[in-house]
């Protein structure tokens, strides 16, 4: 067993996980500017929360992973501060919209219909001072922290600590995920009925 002492995730894990509230109906995200903050509010519960290692998901200052979740795109509404937000990528998959003061990632969005998340937005419900929000499930794309610069001989402690947490390490999505991308595939392609 790998040693897992010190080793640090996300401070939204980094200390239990708090577990999510059936029938919770949503709240409010904001940025992290001391005034006039965005804020985004969110009509409903999350889905499919976990941690991410990819280099292009939002965290928190000093934090290795970043936790996100999704959400039906119709359940998301700017309600304040919209005139500060811009798109890091245009040509993205995911466009994320995020406060130009801050940084704080807002939402990401896919534009693309033929996306096989088309439909959901990517939220960080760490922004919300609301609690119930999804847990997160899983940890995605483990092995990408390395080219954020984590040194490679730290990653057997990484995923020891992971799995401690109850957050199973992979390095692609969880396998519902990964199975509902390539079903999208090849319902397009023609090799399965669509
Ligand atoms: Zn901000
Ligand atoms: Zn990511």
């Amino acid at each position: 067993m790998a040693d897992t002492s010190g080793v640090k995730i996300h401070p939204a894990v980094d200390n239990g996980i708090a577990a999510g509230q059936s029938g919770f109906a949503g709240g409010t995200l904001h940025c992290l500017c001391s005034s006039n903050p965005v804020r985004v509010t969110l009509k409903g519960q999350t889905a499919h929360n976990h941690v991410c290692g990819c280099t292009k998901c939002w965290k928190p200052a000093g934090a290795v992973f970043s936790q996100v979740a999704v959400i039906s795109r119709d359940a998301v509404e700017v309600t304040q501060g919209a005139e500060k937000l811009e798109v890091v990528n245009r040509d993205a998959p995911i466009q994320r919209h995020r406060c130009r003061d801050c940084g704080t990632h807002m939402y990401g969005r896919i534009e693309n219909k033929d996306h096989p998340f088309y439909g959901l937005d990517f939220v960080h419900t760490e922004l919300s001072d609301d609690t119930g929000w999804s847990a997160p499930e899983f940890a995605a794309f483990v092995s990408s922290v390395i080219e954020s610069g984590v040194d490679p001989s730290r990653m057997d402690g990484i995923r020891a600590r992971l799995r401690q947490l109850g957050l199973e390490p992979y390095d692609a999505l969880s396998p519902p995920l990964m199975d509902a991308i390539a079903t999208h595939i090849a319902k397009r392609t023609g090799a399965l009925p669509a």
